[in-house]
C-alpha cells in the first residue's frame, strides 16, 4: 500500500469482502441480501462498494434518498433499489430511475397509487413498511385492512416486499422487545400474505439483527454496518475489518517552549518542551471538535498522538513529543488503529456517526488490501 501524501480515506474493497462473506455466513444460502449504502456507503464511496457488493452476489441496494439512488443509476448500477424515505415530491426521481418506494403510511400509499395511476405505471413494485416498535416510520396492524382494499382497488402497484426495522437488535437487555417486535411483523405479514394471491419479500433484519436474531431472516436481511467493518460487538468486530481508513500526513514540526501554547483561544499551554505535528484534517473534515484537548488521538509510527488544543476548522495538532517522526509522514486518523469504534466511545457516539461524518472533501481512494 502506498503511504499517504494528503489526507484520503481509503476504501478497502478486501475487506468489503471480507465483511460481507463473514455476514452471510450466519444466513441460509438463499437468504438475499441488501445492500444498504444509503449516505454515501456509510461515508465511503457508493459506487465502489455496489460495484463490488455485485460481484459478491447482494441482490438489493438500500438507500435513504432518492438522489443516493440516482448516483448508483448514473454509474451504471441496474441492481434493484430501494428508497428507504421518499416523499410525495421525490415519487418522480424514484420512478423516472427505476427504483423501488418503502411505503409507510395511509397517506403516502394514497398518494403514491394516485401518482403511479397518473403516469400509467402497472405492477410498479412498493416496498410496505411495518411500524413495530422503533417508532419511527412506517404502517401499523390496524392499517393492514386499508393496505389490502387499496392494492385491491388497483393494478398500478404491486408489493415487492414487506419489511421491518428493529429497535434494539444490537441490545442484549432488550431481548424481550425484540422478540416481541419479530412476534407482531410475523403475525402482520402473515395476515397481508392472507389477503392477497401473491408471496411478497419478508425482510426485518439489520447487521445487528443478522448476528443476534438470524431466526428472523426471512428472505432478504437488510445489512449496512457490518459490510463497512462494525459488528456493535467487540466479539463480532474480530471478524470484521474496517473498509475505510482515514489518513493524513505531517505538514509541519514545531518545537513549542514551556509556557507557549498551541492553537486558537490558546487552549493547550505547555508544561515543558513539546513537539507538535500540525495535520491537514480538521472539524470541516469530521473531526469533530469535541475531540480537542486530549479527547481524540491519532496515531504516528504506530504511536497514540493525543490532539493538542483545540481542534481547527482544516487543522489539528497532535503532541509526538516522544514519537520519532518528521515531516511528511504518514498519520492514521482511524481505521485499524485506533478504530472508529473506539474513537467513537471516546465522544459517547458510535461508530456510524463517525464514518458517515468524514466530510466529501476529503478524497476517497479505493484499494484492495
Ligand atoms: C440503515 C438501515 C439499515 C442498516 O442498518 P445497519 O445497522 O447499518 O446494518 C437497515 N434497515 C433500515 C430500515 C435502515 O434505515
Amino acid at each position: 500500500m502506498q503511504k499517504a501524501t494528503e489526507t484520503v480515506l481509503e476504501i478497502d474493497l478486501n475487506a468489503l469482502a471480507q465483511n460481507y462473506r463473514y455476514l452471510t455466513s450466519k444466513l441460509h444460502k438463499d437468504t438475499q441480501v441488501m445492500g444498504v449504502v444509503k449516505a454515501f456507503g456509510y461515508g465511503s464511496d457508493s459506487v465502489a462498494v455496489s460495484k463490488e457488493l455485485i460481484s459478491l452476489g447482494v441482490s438489493y441496494f438500500a438507500v435513504a434518498y432518492p438522489d443516493e439512488g440516482i448516483t448508483l443509476r448514473k454509474a451504471g448500477v441496474e441492481t434493484a433499489i430501494l428508497v428507504l424515505h421518499p416523499l410525495p415530491a421525490t415519487f418522480k426521481k424514484i420512478t423516472d430511475h427505476c427504483m423501488e418506494p418503502a411505503i409507510y403510511s395511509r397517506s403516502m400509499l394514497t398518494q403514491f397509487i394516485d401518482f403511479a395511476e397518473e403516469i400509467g405505471l402497472t405492477n410498479y413494485p412498493v416496498h410496505l413498511k411495518f411500524n413495530t416498535g422503533l417508532n419511527r416510520l412506517g404502517f401499523i396492524a390496524e392499517d393492514i385492512e386499508f393496505i389490502a382494499e387499496k392494492f385491491a382497488a388497483t393494478s398500478s402497484v404491486k408489493i415487492k416486499s414487506m419489511f421491518s426495522h428493529l429497535a434494539a437488535s444490537e441490545d442484549a437487555s432488550e431481548t424481550a422487545f425484540t422478540e416481541s417486535q419479530i412476534a407482531q411483523f410475523k403475525d402482520i405479514s402473515e395476515k397481508i400474505n392472507k389477503k392477497i394471491d401473491y408471496k411478497p419479500l419478508r425482510h426485518m433484519l439489520n447487521t445487528s439483527g443478522v448476528l443476534n436474531y438470524p431466526k428472523a431472516q426471512y428472505d432478504m436481511v437488510r445489512t449496512g454496518i457490518g459490510l463497512y467493518g462494525f459488528g456493535n460487538d467487540p466479539e463480532e468486530n474480530k471478524h470484521l475489518k474496517p473498509v475505510a481508513t482515514l489518513k493524513t500526513v505531517i505538514s509541519q514540526i514545531h518545537t513549542v517552549k514551556k509556557g507557549e501554547t498551541v492553537g486558537y483561544n490558546r487552549a493547550f499551554k505547555a508544561s515543558e518542551t513539546t513537539k507538535t505535528a500540525t495535520l491537514p484534517v480538521g472539524h470541516a473534515d469530521g473531526i469533530k471538535r469535541i475531540f480537542g484537548n486530549r479527547k481524540g488521538w491519532v496515531t504516528v509510527e504506530g504511536k497514540k498522538a493525543p490532539i493538542v488544543g483545540n481542534v481547527c476548522m482544516d487543522m489539528i495538532m497532535v503532541d509526538v513529543t516522544d514519537i520519532d517522526c518528521q515531516e511528511g509522514d504518514e498519520v492514521i486518523v482511524f481505521g485499524e488503529n485506533p478504530s472508529a469504534d473506539e474513537l467513537s466511545q471516546v465522544i459517547n457516539t458510535i461508530p456510524y456517526e463517525l464514518i458517515t461524518g468524514v466530510s466529501q472533501r476529503v478524497k476517497r481512494v479505493i484499494c484492495r488490501k
